[in-house]
């Protein structure tokens, strides 16, 4: 039943579920709930609730991009995998980049990679602000994504320098986000974002809105960016 619910769930975002991806997905429930028990990764246990608010929320990316064969995509603050695992678990010819600052977090995507058999993804443990200023990741990626990580004055910060040119940014929020994203419209202009559009849309089968705030990188981000890290969260730009 749930693994119906996940399959027409995804169907109507665009995304296509087989019998083996479904599997992972059933995998990774029961890794997180597993260590779920040992260290706090979410406070979703249903395994139901997960199907809908992880995977299917997380899925929803989709409805943001077209994610092409081969393209590299990072997931800023990937925390226990959201968005990226569901991400690489639909779409292997993608590689995805799981960005994570707690080490603890890693240990268990780390798990996950092995046990789901994912090659697609690679562990980078570090701060975004601070990948974002090494040549291997500055500018390197076609789409970043990030869900529940920071204010988006803040947030831009952290993820456009890793956009390449032509590349997107997309911010899983709230139904709530057009105050948060006025505030941050001067800073995405310096750092080479341009007119951020808004997907809004319901998670399939609930009334539960979701806003996908979609920035195309239209320049490359001046050098002086990004700051460090308490400079950004203390005079966002
Ligand atoms: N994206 C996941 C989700 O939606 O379930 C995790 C959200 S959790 C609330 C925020 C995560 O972002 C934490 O795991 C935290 O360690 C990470 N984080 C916060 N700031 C970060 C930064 N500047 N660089 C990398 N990771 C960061």
């Amino acid at each position: 039943m749930i693994k119906e619910r996940l399959v027409n769930g995804a169907f109507e975002l665009g995304v296509k579920i087989d019998n083996e991806q479904a599997e992972k997905f059933a995998e990774y429930t029961e890794l997180l709930l597993e260590w779920n028990q040992k260290f706090n990764l979410t406070s979703i246990t249903d395994p139901g609730e997960i199907g809908v608010k992880h995977y299917l929320d997380s899925l929803s990316c989709f409805r943001a991009a077209r994610f092409r064969n081969g393209d590299g995509v990072a997931d800023v603050g990937t925390g226990a995998g959201f968005p990226g695992v569901p991400i690489a678990i639909v779409r292997p010819d993608v590689k995805v980049t799981l960005i994570e600052a707690t080490n603890k977090k890693l240990t268990f995507l780390d798990e996950v990679r092995q046990r789901l058999n994912l090659s697609n993804i690679e562990l980078v443990h570090s701060r975004a602000e601070e990948a974002g200023r090494i040549p291997e990741h500055r500018e390197h990626y076609n789409i970043v994504t990030a869900r529940a990580v920071a204010d988006m004055r803040v947030l831009v910060e952290y993820c456009l320098p890793l956009v390449r040119v032509g590349g997107v940014f997309i911010a899983m929020k709230g139904p709530g986000v057009d105050s948060e994203l006025d505030g941050a419209r001067p800073g995405i202009g310096t750092l080479g974002g341009g007119h951020p559009e808004v997907i809004r849309l319901a998670l399939p089968g609930t009334d539960i809105e979701r806003s996908l705030v979609v920035i195309k990188k239209q320049k490359p981000t001046p050098d002086e960016f990004p700051r460090h890290g308490a400079k950004i969260v203390k005079k966002p730009l």
